[in-house]
């Protein structure tokens, strides 16, 4: 089976990597519950959740007779002038889980799909109107997705940087802090002013990618009813924080003032099928309506509304609302509260940040935190050796695990991590 890396080495490229340097990848085998297994038999803890999207753990029965009773019912069709049971119940429960004014659920394929036509949505719903905008606003060390509008909103850096010349207009402000935030606010202020921006995108509380960086509701709330009054389209990207992740069901549900559209995808079914949700309002909707086929939102893909993906995340709410999920999660929040208060003092960390089910130990290095900092390497190598499958962001160490771990699987994950910080 040793087979499986020669193979891999000969036909498959694989993603954010540069294929001449990199060490071969782990050959996975099996995954149960928050356990990978390799070729060879050795497990690993599945610590970021597999790309932060499994929310029950690996295999759930649930979630896999649901795909598999879909499949033998309808496996997939067209989702232009065709609609199917999953489709219409899915985006049904989940409209119902959102704050009243959401109504419509539009489908795509992932996470980047969702934004990229929560972006389109949102310049057409101007265009439309006969009142083009021509920018968007983001916030410094955004992460969106790999595609060219979301590139375009994301944080400019080397990830994106062969394709920058190709990139529409974006003003960004500055990732809000305790002491910069009343300078954040207005910089937004002026720019919102222009009456040029036609969206404000966001990480609603916590920025993933860009090393899992925390920021506080209540500024956020600011900076949306700032949005608002000057009519600018608010666009929460939840793809990584939506289903409890922060501990509530949606990050939005921890603030007052509520966006005009939600991205959803990751851990939407459960995290085990890909699919994209870019959920919006009557406000939004409404402005497609006309007699102009031009007019409609004329964006779709193969896979739009796929009947199995959308019979998981039906099968994942399932789980979602049992009340033994919710006791899981809010054991996992307290977990990870006790632990970052016996971390804070550690003398090589620069800080300990909780949100919710995330986790993430910020190390001390010379300069600013970088995706390439050499402690990355050393910290997922010695995680590796260990059992644990953690992806450091740079500098930054987190684990958001799937709902299912244990106590016991935790605490060794915490004891990994701690016997790693000696180290340094
Ligand atoms: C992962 C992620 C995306 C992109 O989703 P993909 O499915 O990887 O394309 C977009 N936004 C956020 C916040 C993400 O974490």
């Amino acid at each position: 089976m040793n087979n499986l890396l020669e193979k891999d080495a000969t036909h498959v490229w694989h993603p954010f990597t540069q294929m001449q340097t990199a060490e071969p990848p782990i050959p996975i085998v099996k995954g149960k519950d928050a356990t990978l297994t390799d070729v060879n038999g050795k497990t690993y803890l599945d610590c970021n959740s597999s790309w932060w999207t499994i929310l029950h753990g690996h295999g759930n029965n649930h979630i896999g007779n649901a795909i598999k009773d879909q499949f033998f019912e309808l496996d997939h069709t067209v989702f232009a002038g065709v609609t199917h049971p999953k489709a219409t119940e899915a985006a049904e429960r989940i409209v119902n889980l959102l704050p009243e004014k959401f109504t419509k659920v539009f489908y795509s394929d992932n996470g980047s799909t969702s934004t990229e036509v929560a972006l389109k949505m949102t310049f057409q719903y101007w265009h439309n109107q006969g009142r083009p905008k021509t920018k968007f606003l983001a916030i410094e060390g955004a992460y969106h997705g790999d595609t060219f509008g979301a590139m375009s909103v994301g944080q400019r850096d080397m990830f994106n940087a062969p394709f920058e010349a190709l990139f529409f207009d974006v003003e960004y402000i500055p990732f809000p802090t305790e002491s910069n935030f009343e300078a954040v606010l207005e910089i937004a202020e002026k720019l919102l002013k222009t009456e040029d921006i036609a969206g404000f995108i966001f990480e609603p509380l916590v920025q993933g990618a860009s090393g899992m960086r925390m920021y506080d509701k209540s500024w956020l709330d600011q900076l949306i009813a700032l949005a608002h009054k000057y009519q600018t389209i608010t666009i929460a990207d939840e793809v990584m924080t939506g289903f409890y992740r922060l501990g509530t069901l949606f990050a939005i549900d921890q603030l007052v003032n509520k966006p005009d559209i939600i991205c959803m995808s990751k851990g939407v079914t459960g995290g085990v099928l890909p699919i994209g949700l870019t959920v919006t309002t009557d406000r939004i909707y409404d402005a497609f309506l006309s007699d102009e086929i031009a007019k409609g939102f004329l964006h779709g893909h193969s896979f739009t509304g796929n009947p199995l993906s959308c019979a998981a995340i039906c099968a994942s709410l399932d789980l979602l609302d049992q009340s033994k999920t919710k006791t899981k999660i809010k054991n996992i929040c307290d977990w990870q509260l006790d632990y970052q208060s016996k971390l804070v003092d550690h003398p090589v960390l620069k800080s300990v940040r909780v949100t919710g089910t995330i986790l993430a130990i910020e190390i001390k290095i010379d300069g600013s935190s970088s995706y390439f900092s050499s402690i990355r390497d050393i910290a997922y190598k010695y995680f590796i050796k260990n059992g644990l499958l953690i992806r450091p962001l740079g500098n930054v160490i987190f684990i958001n695990p799937p709902y299912c771990i244990t106590a016991e699987e935790l605490a060794y994950t915490y004891d990994v991590i701690q016997s790693f910080l000696d180290t340094i």
